[in-house]
């Protein structure tokens, strides 16, 4: 089983593909997101097009995962923030439940930010 076995239900591959990427001025993929809402693989789709995005320079095009580019660059940047928040607190001496919950997010989620954090500072 291939890890990209999921978008063999993919309802894109269903539909006319440039509805994924509207061009000209006014145009826009609320259609493509229509169709995306009812996706069974949605989930999934939305964390390969982050892994895919963030290996690409983040640059954000189309619809991908039940969200527009500009919604994923939204959220991009709120994801950036609360993890440059996560590094701050941390330095502060809080522990990983005290983040939490001023942040909103799980102990789990300051541990990964903060392994992916001392990742980065070791390269
Ligand atoms: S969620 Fe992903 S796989 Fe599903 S229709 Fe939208 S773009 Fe395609």
């Amino acid at each position: 089983m291939s890890r990209l076995d999921w978008m063999d239900a993919a309802l894109c591959a269903q539909t006319d593909p440039d509805l994924w990427f509207p061009e000209g001025a006014g145009q826009h993929a609320r259609t493509a997101l229509r169709v995306c809402a009812g996706c069974p693989v949605r989930t999934e789709c939305a964390e390969y097009a982050q892994q895919v995005e963030d290996s690409a320079d983040g640059r954000r095009y189309g619809a991908w995962g039940g969200k527009s580019a500009r919604q994923r660059r939204r959220q991009d940047a709120a994801t950036n923030f609360r993890d440059q928040q996560i590094v701050r607190l941390t330095k502060q001496g809080l522990s990983a439940a005290e983040i939490g919950d001023r942040l909103g997010c799980t102990s789990r989620t300051v541990g990964r930010v903060r392994k992916a954090h001392r990742q980065q500072e070791a390269a």
